[in-house]
């Protein structure tokens, strides 16, 4: 089928919740993709950081290739013999004492809210149905109805209601309006360490410094979401090292099977993940054979590999090179690891027609919001990738 082809067909068939570029993908290696007339791209989004490892990673594609003509589903039934490994691996590499592994990020962020509310009215007495997690404007955890409730995004919100109650919302980077809002119910703090789909925010140094002192300070779990900023992504396996924390719940999904299969994970504290006794939470596909084997690899390449080391290095470079364009139309360049956000001057007239330029010659990005383009390779890139991105990038925003 020729290009055209196949998207008059997905849009005639399919629900329109995206807006993707007019590129139909077909093949991938490391950072780069084919379109079905093989032509080929840069991938700069890598599937918004579920791709670190670069794609079709050799070694996960064989794990599971391996896996999956042994094992694939056991359900939690009963017990398979990947899933202890698993278990322990990701919690000697985070530091963590416990894990409930689930499949997609808002899985992932749902278990958590239900585990702190539990801890909240169990351990920290706070009466039932009366429970608060604060959450910070301009959030990203997910798309389910709990989740969106909590957004400050009208586009992800509006007509989907009614909502959850049990959340308060105080802007991000900003201490003070956090510890005004703790009250006696407050059982956590859901925050992102840099607020990737915001736009690539970084909140003010020190920022997640004074909340973890604040959530220590009132019994409050901090929550970490780490799915679109950890396993490397920012030059560091979890955001949170770049202040010197470590939360008490740290949220992971995307890259945890380097892109192979949905998998995700609640790392957390001993004392507040055993408030779950048996029956009160699952999925069916949870801990399954297939997504452990796959995330168990995943994360060792990431470390065997020095993806973090990389992430740092070519982060710096490409930063360093973007600012190196002579233009206008940019005005500010920000970013951690290879986590980077380019935001445009209003003159420049929104990001997506920039993305669709780059599209042209050969680079994959995507705008945020509209006049924000996100650069978030996967973290193989090397520096001549970056110097040949550099040049290109460079065609768009001179000319
Ligand atoms: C992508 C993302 C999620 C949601 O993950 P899904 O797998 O799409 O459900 C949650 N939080 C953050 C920070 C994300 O980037």
């Amino acid at each position: 089928m020729e290009t055209a082809e196949y998207i008059q067909m997905e849009n005639r068939y399919g629900a329109k919740n995206y807006n993707p570029l007019d590129v139909v993908l077909s093949r991938g290696k490391g950072v780069w993709v084919w379109d079905v007339d093989g032509k080929r791209y840069m991938d700069c989004l890598s599937a918004y950081s579920a791709i670190n490892q670069g794609h079709c990673h050799p070694k996960i594609q064989a794990t599971m290739v391996e896996q999956c003509q042994k094992l694939t589903l056991s359900s939690r039934a009963f017990r398979n013999d990947q899933i202890a490994l698993f278990y322990k691996e990701i919690c000697e590499m985070t530091n963590s004492h416990k894990v409930l592994p689930m499949n997609s990020g808002a899985e992932a962020v749902e278990t958590a809210i239900k585990v702190v509310r539990k801890w909240g009215y169990q351990t920290k007495g706070i009466p039932q149905g009366q429970a608060e997690i604060i959450v910070c404007e301009n959030n990203f955890h997910g798309r389910t109805v709990t989740i969106v409730g909590f957004s400050s995004d009208e586009s992800s919100r509006k007509g989907f209601g009614p909502f959850t109650p049990g959340f308060k919302v105080v802007p991000y980077g900003d201490a003070d309006a956090l510890e005004a809002a703790i009250t006696p119910n407050t059982v956590a703090f859901l925050v992102e360490p840099i607020q990737g789909e915001a736009g690539v925010i970084i909140p003010p140094e020190g920022y997640l410094k004074k909340a973890k002192a604040l959530c220590q300070k009132n019994n409050v779990v901090l929550i970490l979401d780490e799915i679109q900023t950890g396993l490397g992504r920012t030059g560091r396996l979890l955001a949170e090292e770049h202040e010197g924390i470590e939360a008490d719940m740290t949220l992971l999904g995307k890259a945890l099977s380097g892109g192979f299969y949905p998998v995700s994970a609640v790392l957390s504290s001993h004392e507040v993940m055993n408030v779950l006794q048996p029956g009160e939470h699952g999925s069916t596909f949870g801990g399954n054979p297939l997504a452990c084997a796959v995330a168990r690899t995943a994360i060792r390449v990431i470390a065997d590999e020095n993806m973090i080391e990389n992430a740092d290095k070519m982060g710096e470079y490409f930063r360093t090179g973007l600012k190196q364009i002579d233009t206008q139309l940019i005005k500010e360049i920000r970013g951690r690891g290879l986590l980077i956000g380019v935001e445009l001057n209003p003159e420049a007239g929104g990001a997506r027609k920039y993305c669709q330029q780059l599209e042209g010659l050969g680079i994959l990005c995507k705008e945020t919001h509209d006049n924000i383009i996100r650069f978030a390779p996967p973290l193989v890139i090397t520096r001549e990738d970056i110097d040949w991105a550099m040049e290109n990038i460079d065609k768009v925003f001179s000319a």
